[in-house]
């Protein structure tokens, strides 16, 4: 097992796009900032896409306007050349690509096949490299599709090959709907590897069947450092049916401390972060932490 984990906290963007509450742009920046202080070094803070769309992104240039001072990675989400364009002149250093593995979800998601949904991604990632952004890719749907069910490894493995041809820096394969299985995690993760060994690897789980720790777990065990997750398990996704919360940043905090893995996040302060974010979206958060408190465990190598 790996000394050290990096956790990317998502709620900003995967967290709140599903929530029904408008959250103010204050309270956002408010909620960051708890975010970089309790030691999270990187933050999904927005998207730019169609605010009719999803109107809870609308304010991410201004979400990002508001965080830019702080000793942190801000990473927003881009579908095509505009988003990107939208990105560059909001200040953006660090742009993620979203596309699906499977054109049913591909549809849902951006209104387009995978496979043009990979040309509108070719153009913005020129353009990108263009005005020296970072680009990282996730792949939607990597094990699992709503939609049109199991995605093959063979799928899964082409998808990457072809993403890493457009030069990203990391690649995230996303359990968009929270169905994956540790075996499904450890055969995608594995063929990944085999097929783009330059490529840092990342996980984006949610937790919809109780399985995103032990998928997370079966990851780490491959060589896998990276993990999105969302403060209290906040998230789902509006355009995949049925998917449930992010696996939550406090509960994986807490399994990685426990077992000697440092993550650089103070669990007390996460804590407040988390309270704050119960407030602002006017209802309680359901991590394990959030529901059972603080476990009476002894923590090994806190920090
Ligand atoms: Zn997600």
């Amino acid at each position: 097992m790996p000394d050290t984990v990096l956790i990317t906290e998502v709620a900003l963007r995967d967290g709140l796009q599903i929530e029904p509450v408008t959250v103010p742009t204050a309270e956002k920046i408010a909620f960051g900032r708890m975010l970089v202080a309790a030691g999270l070094r990187h933050l999904e803070v927005g998207a730019f896409v169609s605010p009719a769309k999803v109107p809870a992104m609308a304010d991410s240039a201004e979400v990002i306007g508001g965080l830019t001072d702080l000793d942190a990675v801000l990473h927003a989400l881009v579908f095509n050349v505009r988003g990107a364009e939208r990105a560059v002149s909001a200040g953006t250093r660090s742009v993620r690509f979203v596309v699906s593995a499977s054109d049913g979800h591909s549809q849902a998601n951006t209104g387009v096949t995978r496979e043009a949904a990979l040309q509108r991604l070719a153009e913005a990632a020129a353009y990108l490299r263009d005005h020296d952004v970072a680009v990282e890719a996730t792949i939607a749907t990597a094990f699992v599709c709503p939609f049109d069910g199991d995605t093959t490894v063979a799928t899964l493995v082409g998808l990457a090959e072809r993403l890493a041809a457009l030069d990203i820096g990391v690649l995230h394969l996303a359990d968009t709907i929270g169905a994956a299985t540790p075996g499904d995690v450890r055969r995608g993760v594995t063929a990944v590897q085999a097929a783009v060994p330059e490529i840092p690897l990342g996980l984006h789980l949610h937790n919809t069947y109780g399985m995103a720790s032990a998928c997370a777990w079966e990851a780490l065990s491959l060589g896998v450092r990276r993990f999105d997750a969302a403060t209290g398990g906040l998230g789902g996704c509006p355009f995949a049916p049925g998917a449930a919360g992010n696996i939550a940043a406090d509960d994986l905090v807490h399994l990685m401390h426990r077992e000697g893995i440092t993550t650089g996040i103070d669990p007390d302060a996460l804590t407040a972060a988390r309270e704050q974010l119960a407030k602002m979206v006017g209802h309680g958060l359901d991590s394990s932490l959030a529901v059972a408190g603080k476990s009476p465990s002894s923590i090994r190598f806190p920090g």
